[in-house]
């Protein structure tokens, strides 16, 4: 049984003002109806996540950052570290999103050492994957995926890819307002099950938590949550306001 995480990542926005602001207005709002059955998490800027993690405590709202560090310290200037998220209460961290990959050229061997940094000092991994629109119009996407789902857990035992969450998002639709339909984010999932159960078994193939993200929104939520393999969303757009975030969390309502 896989319980759906609804995963707000909030990218480069919000000072901390504003940021403490919404996730009070997201606390309020699930305070007072809560939502049975879905683990939710929101992952601000850096530098809000200590007044963040003030406003969400005593709450079952989970906090997490959006990128890390595989060093533990040291000379890597500019870079967070596992024990700096964790100190400001940190249980989840975004991986390899597209816009690190491709804005700031992580690697699929950057991502990897990441995840496995994250896993040993118990973070959760989210594992963000996803095609190119021409690798799409090549046929390449299943490829492109499978590359960098291998690539991501390269020796690691299934232990601990059992610990990780997976994203799946076509980058085609990051932002863009394109939704993947209902039917092709399904196919995408199902072939990434296949495939983590190829890689650590099928237990940890069955357990694993693979949510879609790309443009999901009050509208589509639902439908894209109906399918058996979508185990939720990382939301980006539609999770800074806490109307259209608390919505997305109450997709069955
Ligand atoms: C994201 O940031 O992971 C994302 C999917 O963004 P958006 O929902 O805005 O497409």
């Amino acid at each position: 049984m896989r319980l759906p995480l609804i995963a707000g990542n909030w990218k480069m926005n919000g000072l901390r003002a504003e940021a403490t602001a919404l996730a009070s207005e997201i606390r309020t709002a699930l305070d007072r109806t809560p939502a049975e059955g879905v683990d939710v998490l929101i992952c601000p800027p850096f530098l809000a996540l200590a007044p963040v993690q003030e406003a969400l405590a005593g709450s079952s709202i989970r906090l997490g950052a959006q990128d890390v560090h595989w060093e533990a310290k040291g000379a890597y200037t500019g870079e967070v570290s596992t024990a700096m998220l964790r100190e400001v209460g940190c249980v989840f961290v975004i991986v390899g999103h597209s816009e690190r990959r491709h804005i700031m050229g992580e690697t699929n061997e950057h991502v990897n050492r990441k995840v496995k940094a994250a896993v040993a000092q118990g973070l959760t991994p989210i594992v963000c994957v996803g095609e190119l629109l021409e690798e799409r119009s090549m046929g390449d996407t299943y490829n492109v995926i499978e590359r960098q789902i291998r690539r991501a857990f390269d020796g690691m035992p299934a232990a601990d890819v059992a610990r990780t969450v997976i994203a799946y998002e076509p980058v085609w639709a990051i932002g863009t307002g394109k939704t993947a339909t209902p039917h092709q984010a399904q196919e995408a999932h199902r072939f990434i099950r296949k495939l983590v159960a190829k890689i650590a078994g099928p237990e940890v193939g069955e357990g694993t938590r693979i949510l879609y993200g790309g443009s999901v929104k009050p509208e589509n939520a639902k439908e894209l949550m109906a399918q058996a393999d979508i185990d939720g969303a990382l939301v980006g757009g539609a999770s800074l306001n806490a109307e259209s975030f608390v919505r997305m969390v109450r997709y069955r309502e």
